[in-house]
């Protein structure tokens, strides 16, 4: 089917400055970060100084964060969206939890083929035990199962996209360095198999599909059986190129939590799509992230070489802590933890008028559940091994940062906003495919779950709607 793929983000295919497509952690630039004046990367130093974030020209990156007062959400721009950015973390969530957060959905499907059939084409990989036990750059995880075993919690292996294989031949130097260079945030030059390289490559593979970089969808209207969208087209520098009309029969939303909802949300309140649910907007979540960090003794060093990518987590009830690193190119003594809780608060959007934007109603006290959580777990860890938290980390002095979150998931949920497989409520040929459908938790990271999802939506779609 001809497809059009329209992405407010660059194609991240040519080199800069450099040479390099992207730029690293520790000297990031202008390709860092989505029209901002200073990166807002969440480490912001150690020991006070502000190692991590500095000015930039304001241009088209590839990471940006939306603040939305006391929350802000990290999200990838450009041809792959958050697979771009992310950690890699391929991880199928617990099923009783699945089946609790999406009853709608057939879990026994779910689990027998559509989370295989996207751990497939996604090329989720293992890293092999014998390297993770022998690498430097993996000291830093190692440290941190010891001390959560002293405190009694086990840790499991999470599997990932970046290539195992790769990083193995980083190591032994025979290519170009990348999780080993403190390459992730801001993208991955080599080794990840980010989407661009595995469904978009496929998809633009069939000759039918074709990709349009720097289009930002900014309204929506019927027209016909389908639908109009009016597209701003920028230059990489933020100037406009163009505002465009386009139409199509059938319109497949895949903006993210975020740009979905706030698509919809405006198609809905400016009476363009005046047939939406009410339920656009409700039930937003950060998938309970808390970030933590804590210090360890001066005889315990976590290594001043530490892979970009994540690929243990300790396990505690109802927390998942993966273990991150802090790639600063020194000594920190720091283990940092992306902890995921449960955390049952709900936010939601809703559409400001006069700004013409959605906005997050979300409060700190929401964010509270989830920190207790995390911080049962790791006072438990801290006193079994006579360590205490790092303040020095996040700024602001504090030794948790639950201000932020790297998973916003709802806005548009299955089941509520739209049927039991994304089509919208309300209109034909409309659809969501992203984590807008996930109501505001998973318990694991969540890009395998959005992809399978979206798998299992498509493939009914594709079934009955697509029949004449
Ligand atoms: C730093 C970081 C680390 C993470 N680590 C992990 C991890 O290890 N494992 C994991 O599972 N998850 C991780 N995540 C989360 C994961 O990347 C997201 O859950 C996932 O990418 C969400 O997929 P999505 O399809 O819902 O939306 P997105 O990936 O956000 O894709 C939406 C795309 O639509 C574009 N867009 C938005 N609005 C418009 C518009 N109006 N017009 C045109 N284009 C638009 C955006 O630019 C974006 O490219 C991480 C996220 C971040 C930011």
């Amino acid at each position: 089917m001809r497809t059009l793929v329209l992405e407010m983000g660059q194609l991240w295919n040519q080199p800069g400055w450099d040479g390099e497509v992207h730029c690293d952690m520790i000297n990031p630039d202008k390709r860092s970060m989505w029209f901002k004046n200073r990166t807002e990367a969440p480490v912001d130093g150690v020991l006070f100084l502000d190692l991590a974030n500095r000015p930039i020209q304001r241009y088209a990156g590839v990471l940006d964060r939306v603040n939305y007062g006391d929350m802000g959400v990290y999200l990838g721009r450009g041809v792959g969206g958050g697979s771009l950015v992310n950690g890699g973390m391929a991880v199928v969530p617990d099923r009783a939890y699945f089946e609790q957060v999406l009853p709608q959905v057939d879990a026994a499907e779910m689990y027998s083929r559509f989370f295989p059939l996207a751990n497939r084409v996604l090329r989720v990989n293992h890293i092999p035990q014998p390297y993770f036990e022998g690498s430097e750059y993996y000291r830093f995880s190692r440290l941190s199962r010891t001390v959560a075993g002293r405190a009694g919690y086990g840790t499991t292996f999470v599997p990932n996209v970046y290539s195992f294989d790769y990083m193995a031949r980083e190591e032994r130097g025979e290519v170009p360095k990348s999780a080993l260079a403190t390459e992730v945030m801001y993208g991955n030059n080599h080794g990840k198999v980010s989407l661009d390289k595995s469904y978009l490559a496929d998809a633009v593979g069939t000759g039918n599909v074709t990709i349009a970089p720097l289009h930002q969808v900014v309204r929506i209207e019927p027209e016909g059986t389908g639908y109009a969208l009016t597209v701003r087209e920028i230059t990489p520098d933020g100037e406009l190129v163009a505002e465009k009309r386009l139409t199509c029969g059938h319109l497949f939303l895949g903006a993210g939590s975020l740009g979905t909802t706030e698509l919809l949300l405006r198609a809905r309140d400016t009476g363009a799509l005046p047939a939406l649910s009410a339920e656009i907007g409700e039930s937003w979540g950060p998938n309970g992230n808390v970030m933590i960090a804590r210090g360890n003794h001066l005889t315990e060093p976590t290594g001043f070489q530490q892979s970009s990518i994540p690929v243990l987590a300790i396990t505690a009830d109802d927390v998942l802590a993966e273990i991150a690193p802090v790639p600063a190119g020194i000594e920190t003594y720091v283990s940092l933890y992306l902890a995921i809780t449960k955390n049952p608060e709900r936010g939601r959007f809703v559409y400001d008028a006069a700004a013409d934007k959605a906005v997050l109603q979300w409060t700190r006290a929401q964010a509270a559940p989830g920190l207790e959580a995390a911080k049962a777990v790791f006072d438990r860890i801290n006193d079994a091994n006579g360590t205490t938290y790092r303040y020095d980390v996040f700024g602001s002095r504090r030794a948790f940062a639950d201000d932020f979150c790297y998973h916003p998931l709802g806005g548009c949920v299955l089941g509520r906003a739209t049927d039991v497989y994304g089509r919208v409520k309300g209109y034909r040929n409309l659809y969501v495919t992203d984590g807008s459908l996930i109501p505001g938790s998973l318990g694991v990271n969540p890009f395998v779950t959005i992809t399978a999802l979206a798998e299992r939506n498509a493939a009914r779609v594709l079934a009955e709607d697509f029949t004449s």
